[in-house]
């Protein structure tokens, strides 16, 4: 495996790569679910590259970026094990110089509710990123989380609007064994708060339930989930179609459930497509 920080370097290797390329973009503190992106890369191409990137243009001025979590050295190890090709780790001021003044927009709709309503400006950061990334990579294969699915959206979007050349591979969410999707946020919960922290994935198994039951009146749906809840501190919860617009009847194949939950400072956010 090799470790890749500076974009010379980077052009360099990637110029002579011909074959099918799978890259798997993370801000690092890798686990499980991390991991399942990798995994599906290393399956589907001949090389993979994970990049390993706070990226500070998604964080807001108020958001405590220098708070993420961050271990270089267990990351590395991890992309070792599972046999990674190469690790990209720039540092911030290699990906944004200071004369950067062409920027990307997120569409103006879709990107200002639901996580972008508390994060304005978070999926302009977003865009911004994975956009210098796939210059910089030209990947045959990209892979995304369904957990972020505002995101994997947008930048579905932003791929087929400026053509490019790559397809976006959806990947399943991961989940601890007793239902808490993996998160690198996880690790800030107390004791309490993580067993708090359950009712996410309960009220999401519960609208399957009822879904499969052939309930489907979004707002019965949603008082039942905000019954499992009750004493939650809920920033969000949606029940949406694939291009994010409220709805009140649930489309089979064209639903996502989304909600987001507070614990003190940690938001966890969880999902489930219907
Ligand atoms: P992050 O490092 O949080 O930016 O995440 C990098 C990628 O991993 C994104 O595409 C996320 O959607 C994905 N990811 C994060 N958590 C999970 C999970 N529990 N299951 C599947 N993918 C995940």
């Amino acid at each position: 495996m090799k470790i890749i920080t500076t974009i010379e370097d980077l052009q360099n290797i990637r110029k002579n790569l011909n074959k099918s390329i799978g890259f798997v973009p993370t801000m690092g503190a890798l686990h499980s679910g991390h991991i399942s992106l990798i995994k599906k890369a290393k399956l589907n191409n001949d090389i993979t590259i994970v990049s390993l990137f706070i990226n500070p243009t998604q964080f807001l001025a108020h958001e405590d970026l220098s708070a993420y979590p961050k271990d270089d050295l267990r990351d590395i190890n991890i992309c070792e094990q599972y046999k990674v090709d190469y690790v990209f780790m720039p540092t911030k001021e290699i990906m944004y110089q200071s004369t950067d003044e062409v920027l990307i927009k997120a569409p103006k709709l879709s990107s200002y509710i639901l996580e972008g309503a508390t994060r304005p400006g978070h999926f302009d950061g977003v865009l911004q990123i994975v956009l210098k990334l796939f210059n910089l990579i030209r990947p045959t294969n990209a892979y995304f989380g369904k957990k972020d699915a505002q995101q994997l959206s947008l930048i579905s979007k932003m791929v087929k609007n400026l053509f490019l050349a790559i397809n976006i591979i959806e990947c399943e969410i991961i989940r601890e064994e007793d239902g808490l999707a993996l998160s690198s946020r996880n690790i800030y919960l107390s004791k309490e708060q993580r067993k708090n922290a359950l009712t996410l994935s309960q009220s999401l198994n519960n609208a399957k339930k009822l879904i499969l039951q052939n309930e489907n009146n979004t707002k019965t749906i949603v008082n039942a989930m905000k019954n499992i809840l009750k004493d939650q501190d809920i920033e969000y919860l949606s029940i949406v179609d694939r291009e994010f617009n409220e709805i009140s009847k649930i489309q089979k194949n064209n639903t996502i459930i989304l909600l987001v939950v507070r614990f003190g400072n940690t938001r966890l956010l969880d999902n489930l497509w219907v």
